[in-house]
């Protein structure tokens, strides 16, 4: 099964970007606003670990028992891999991400900058404003990278781009029963997003909305939830056991499903809604009901036969939020299961062994 279409790379696009002297932020998990680097002519490189860190060199500045998101993301930084970036951008997504974004301070050069920003935990007025506030302390920060000043068209122009593309994400999501793909490939296409600008990104999803076929693809219909799908052989693991990813509650993919921006008149205020009006999400500190009828949504709607809640080791966040969602579940009727990984290491064979027996249950 395969689409047929060709991904540039992740070092490719930054080349290509440099080409035009643009300018590349390297960006941690999770929330950001995509709009306004572009706006800046800067792109947008997101650091999920990644998996192929030699995360000794990390190791020894952080906790045993901090996340291999972060643990993975300074130890690439320490080898190397963000080099290329000018600048660094940590969202203090959860108290991780916080120490993060103070620590690598002490690892990059004084001339690369790194930028925080702080999101609000609910959806009233005040959090959008107090959002569109940080937004506004973001973009003089960049302004003073870009030595840019986008016009207010040229920040709804972004806004609007950004917004086709993740429409089209979220197209590929809903219609990913009918596209002629494995697990992985689907998972290699949206999660180029992280990378691509967003028209490289809409194109891409659109030719393969295109291959949408009549026939819905057979195998066990399962729903992940987690932080991001790795490493990748999860998804291989799963297609060799008969199991098609239906729906996802990822932060990496699921959750930053942003509604479209509004109408107001600030364009940082339409940046803030968009991203404070996202899926309810456990970093945001939403309620357990919200999760929860957000995630009986995805099974009813996609069909799904269970829930897979693929947790990366020591997040908390997700680790709060599990027992209400798994006995939600269960009410429901949903058998789910939970598996905790470094996304560092290779899947242990006694993990497959265990997804194995839970998708049998299921079938
Ligand atoms: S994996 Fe969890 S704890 Fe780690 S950075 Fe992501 S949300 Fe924070």
């Amino acid at each position: 099964m395969t689409l047929n279409i060709k991904i540039p790379g992740r070092m490719h696009t930054i080349a290509a970007h440099r080409e035009n002297s643009g300018l590349v932020a390297a960006v941690f998990p999770i929330h950001y606003p995509r709009a306004l680097f572009r706006a800046h002519g800067i792109l947008p490189v997101e650091v999920w670990g990644p998996p192929i860190a030699d995360k000794t060199l990390g190791d020894s500045h952080l906790q045993a028992y901090t996340c291999s998101i972060a643990r993975l993301g300074l130890s690439y930084l320490m080898g190397g891999g963000l080099d290329v970036a000018d600048m660094f951008v940590v969202p203090h997504c959860c108290d991780t991400l916080q120490g993060l974004g103070s620590l690598i301070r002490d690892f990059i050069p004084r001339d690369k900058p790194c930028f925080t920003l702080y999101l609000p935990r609910e959806k009233r007025d005040a959090d959008i404003a107090f959002f569109a506030e940080e937004l506004s302390t973001v973009a003089a920060e960049l302004q003073g990278m870009s030595n840019k000043a986008p016009t207010h068209e040229a920040l709804i122009e972004a806004i609007e781009t950004e917004a086709r593309a993740t429409a089209a994400a979220d197209q590929l999501m809903k219609r990913r029963l009918y596209l002629p793909c494995t697990n992985r490939a689907f998972y290699e296409l949206v999660r180029s997003r992280e990378y691509l600008p967003a028209e490289q990104f809409t194109s891409l999803a659109n030719q393969a909305l295109a291959a949408v076929e009549d026939r819905e693809k057979q195998g066990l219909k399962i729903v992940l939830s987690g932080v991001v799908p790795e490493p990748m052989d999860l998804l291989d693991v799963l297609e060799d056991m008969g199991a098609v990813v239906v729906a996802d509650d990822f932060l990496s993919t699921g959750r930053r499903l942003y509604p479209p921006p509004g109408r107001h008149a600030d364009p940082l205020t339409r940046m803030a809604e968009s991203v404070v009006n996202g899926p309810p999400d456990a970093t945001r500190g939403c309620s357990f009901d919200d999760r929860l009828a957000h995630l009986l949504g995805l099974v009813q709607e996609s069909g799904a036969a269970g829930v897979i809640f693929y947790h990366a080791k020591f997040c908390e966040p997700e680790q709060f939020y599990l027992p209400a969602l798994k006995k939600g579940l269960e009410a429901a009727g949903i058998p789910s299961y939970r598996v905790e990984q470094d996304i560092g290491d290779a899947l242990p064979g006694q993990m497959v062994t265990r997804l194995e027996a839970f998708l049998e249950m299921l079938s």
